[in-house]
């Protein structure tokens, strides 16, 4: 039914307050692509009204440079979608916008919202007419149903109900709203051009339109941006809950993107240096699985004195959705998107660092390219502990049954994916290397839930 987890990235920009907001939100949304590629959309505010332009797939086949370029407004909101398997429909897409009583609004949410379900039975009660399967829908159709008088307090009331996961930014004709939930999940952060401000999941968002960091939204904190005037907190934030995704720490955010004032790249470079100090081998080379993962065998590389070497070559043009080869294609040898470097590994012993295993397949995979371009040994080392529980009961039970270390302790993993030798980091190790950071949510490595399922 409801879509995603609190672990479900998607990536949320917008621009307030200039004349080229749509382009620079266009702009934005290409560098949060790494969020969702499922599918982008774009809602521009022309007057009183919002018009929203969606597609399934990329930020590139939303629309061409020329068509942005002719979409002029003072405010545009967009969203990257990364949805879960079969609900990846276009009505799904965001933002989504309606018109209510208080005029059009329009949403950009990343997060799961974990009593979307009761909610929604609730105005469905009333009469409410729901248009999509997203969990997001909750959110207008409260504002609409608020006796709240004013758009704030009905927006206030509508983030009051609902529960677990929302970093998101909302728009209507006059400006823009972005808020947390009280957990801070997922990022967002605040951002200010010359003539205008600008909300972005990540960092990297900012940069991309050189717009300047101003600070993060806080946990609970829900923040105005009118289209011209001051920018004002309508709902505190503090960080006595934080629970923030450490994920987006291991594999979600891009390396490029601040959290925290603590740069993504470092962090992981660091868990890698961890790894080379707790699972040393002796080896010839390490090589990392691009891109997520180079951070971290840098990281290893540079702690253990093991000489980095590129031993995957990656083709740039074939998207992260990319299904690894079927058995058919394999026995093939089909190997579209990595190529390992056979003269650098031929009769060479192998540390490989990934950032993760989910299901096991990927290092599965790239044990066999190791082997099969002549390596020696193959070490994996795994830059964060063993992802053992599903993001959130709401996801489909089978999901839980995928994650390969639910079943399966370190020993088993490594004779599945064929490797001389197997290592995580443990929890501990992420939280020293994580030290400063208030409040992280481990759930996927440890199953405590700082919210619970809705049902
Ligand atoms: P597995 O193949 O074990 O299911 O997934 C692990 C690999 O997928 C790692 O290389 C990691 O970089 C990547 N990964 C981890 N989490 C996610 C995710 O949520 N989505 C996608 N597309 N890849 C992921
Ligand atoms: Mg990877």
């Amino acid at each position: 039914m409801i879509d995603g987890g609190f672990g479900e990235k998607c990536g949320v920009f917008a621009a307030v307050g200039q004349s080229s907001a749509v382009s620079l939100c266009h702009f934005g949304l290409y560098a949060l692509q790494h969020r969702g590629q499922e599918s982008a959309g774009l809602a521009v505010v022309q007057g009183d009204s919002i018009k929203t332009h969606k597609v399934t797939g990329l930020v590139s086949e939303l629309f061409s440079h020329d068509r942005v370029r002719k979409l002029r407004g003072e405010i545009a909101l967009g969203h990257v979608r990364h949805a879960s398997r079969g609900d990846d429909a276009l009505e799904n897409a965001q933002p989504l916008t309606v018109k209510t009583r208080f005029g059009f609004i329009s949403v950009a949410h990343n997060g799961n919202l974990t009593n979307a379900g009761v909610l929604r039975r609730g105005l469905e009660a009333q009469g409410s007419i729901f248009q999509t399967t997203l969990d997001t829908e909750v959110i207008p159709h409260l504002v609409a149903a608020s006796s709240e008088k004013d758009v704030h307090g009905a927006f206030l009331d509508a983030l009051g109900q609902v529960q677990g996961a929302y970093s998101l930014a909302a728009v209507t004709p006059q400006g823009c709203w972005a808020a947390r939930d009280p957990h801070g999940f997922r990022p967002l952060c605040l951002g200010k051009t010359e003539d205008g401000w600008i909300v972005s999941s990540e960092t990297c968002g900012l940069d991309s339109v050189g717009a300047s960091f101003v600070r993060e939204i806080l946990p609970n904190e829900v923040v105005w941006i009118p289209k011209e005037g001051d920018v004002r907190t309508i709902r505190e934030g503090g960080t006595e809950k934080e629970a923030f995704c450490v994920f987006e720490f291991v594999y979600f955010a891009r390396p490029d993107t601040d959290i925290r004032g603590l740069n993504v790249h470092s962090v992981r470079k660091a868990l890698g240096k961890k790894l080379a100090r707790k699972a040393p081998c002796v080896a010839d080379l390490v090589t990392g699985v691009p891109d997520s993962s180079l951070s971290a065998a840098s990281g290893f590389a540079e702690e253990s004195g093991i000489p980095y070497e590129m031993g995957l070559v990656k083709n740039r043009y074939i998207g992260r959705t990319f299904i690894l080869p079927d058995d058919e294609s394999r026995r093939f040898g089909v190997k579209v998107k990595l190529n390992p470097l056979r003269s650098l590994i031929e009769g060479k012993r192998v540390v490989l660092v990934d950032d993760s295993i989910v299901r096991g397949t990927t290092s599965r995979y790239m044990v066999g390219l190791m082997r099969s371009a002549g390596a020696r040994e193959v070490h994996v080392r795994i830059s964060s502990p063993p992802y053992r529980f599903p993001c959130y009961y709401g996801i489909d039970a089978t999901r839980g049954k995928e994650l390969v270390a639910s079943t399966m302790n370190t020993q088993e993993i490594r004779e599945i994916i064929g490797a001389d030798s197997l290592s995580f980091l443990d929890i501990e190790d992420v939280k020293q290397v994580l030290g400063s950071f208030p409040g992280l949510c481990f759930s996927c490595f440890d199953g405590k839930y700082p919210v619970g399922p809705e049902e």
